[in-house]
């Protein structure tokens, strides 16, 4: 069933401890099943990315947008005869290391840990499914295929590559990754981009007007207009929002079938030797979509409603940082214990990656109420 170029079971590099084949299911959907079991994937319901948890139900969260990431490398994977239980085990991980507050969250802490090796989101999402979930007996972490754990570390800074073994050399050898993860990787940009015009939409921080100036929505506005003369209210945008995801898949289904043609890949190991990405909008579709993140930068994520939201998420997460730092015993038992074993191991660094790791699990919601119980004299 599957193309030359996919990956399969049978050519997988394999898992870090050595397991027998699941019985009546693939080894990608064994990932993908521990990645749902797992205690971050639920902890994503309370983590957002644009706008904090509790400023509406009506907004996506990050586990509805891994879950649209799914939906649509899923929809590309069948096409072009690649592995979905890849893609979807992938789409369902890639946020799972994801900070509290969203960019900012991860900004914050990545300025905290400056002096101690950094924090990159992908790095981290990779950390949890290694080392930080604790539910199986004979491994820490969830023990994933090489394939799934390649397609979460989407990117990763070289001085950070050396240390990450064979996981690593694609970076250091500017190789690609399987074709599955690099349509995860463009599945995640096409959702994010749609929901966020659709949640800030909602919002009230854009309006139609203002996103007619793009070209990618302002044609898909003009031809639901044309057909649906007497739409209005809230149904015109999502005829419009749909419109745009599936304008963007076709495109991106077509130009990648184009590509392989051209570059007849044989096997994974083709793909990953190429010198470039073979999963890939047109250009005039990469201008389109360039055009949308621009504009979303510029009118969404730097409205004044959204930083002031931005600016406190900052200031919380460096107060923790700060806090848990100076007084390890203000830490709860089991990230304290983190704490001293870290420090055994590589001393400040070490001790500033365990608060790292905790502050990072934490969902928007527990990090304000972290917050309140450290700094509120009347909140224990
Ligand atoms: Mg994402």
């Amino acid at each position: 069933m599957l193309a030359p170029y996919a990956v399969s079971d049978a050519e997988s590099r394999g898992r870090r401890y050595p397991e027998s084949s699941p019985r009546y299911r693939g080894e990608f959907q064994r990932d993908r099943d521990r990645i749902v079991h797992c205690s971050a994937f639920r902890r994503l319901e309370y983590k957002t990315q644009v706008f904090v948890n509790h400023e509406g139900d009506m907004f996506r969260t990050r586990l509805t947008h891994s879950i649209e990431v799914a939906q649509i490398g899923r929809s590309i994977a069948r096409v072009l005869g690649i592995n979905e239980d890849l893609v979807e085990a992938v789409a369902l991980a890639h946020d799972l290391g994801h900070t509290p507050f969203g960019h900012a969250g991860q900004d914050a802490l990545n300025d905290c840990m400056r002096d101690y090796g950094g924090f990159e989101h992908n790095l981290q999402s990779l950390r949890v499914v290694d080392e930080l979930e604790q539910r199986y007996a004979e491994f820490p972490g969830l023990n994933l295929t090489f394939e799934t754990r390649e397609g979460i570390l989407k990117h990763c800074a070289l001085h950070h590559a050396g240390e990450l073994g064979e996981l690593g050399t694609r970076f250091l050898h500017q190789q690609q990754p399987s074709l599955e993860a690099q349509v995860a990787n463009v599945a995640d940009e096409i959702a994010y981009n749609n929901h966020d015009v659709d949640d800030g939409l909602r919002a009230g921080l854009i309006t139609l007007e203002q996103l007619d100036e793009i070209t990618l929505f302002d044609e898909h506005h003009r031809q639901v207009r044309e057909l649906f003369p007497q739409l209005n209210g809230r149904r015109v945008s999502h005829e419009i929002v749909r419109r745009m995801i599936n304008h963007l898949v076709v495109d991106l289904v077509e130009t990648s079938q184009a590509r392989l043609a051209e570059y007849d890949p044989v096997d994974v190991s083709a793909v990953r030797a190429c010198s470039g990405p073979l999963i890939g909008f047109s250009d005039g579709m990469k201008e389109k979509s360039l055009q949308l993140k621009r504009f979303l930068r510029k009118n969404m994520y730097r409205h004044y409603r959204v930083h002031r939201m931005t600016a406190k998420a900052r200031r919380i997460i460096h107060a923790l940082f700060d806090e848990f730092m100076n007084d390890p015993a203000l830490l709860p038992d089991e990230a304290r214990i983190n704490l001293w074993e870290g420090e055994q191991e590589g001393g400040s660094s070490g001790r500033a990656r365990a608060v790292a790791d905790y502050i990072a699990g934490m969902t928007d919601r527990f990090a304000i109420a972290e917050y309140e119980r450290l700094f509120n004299p009347h909140i224990t």
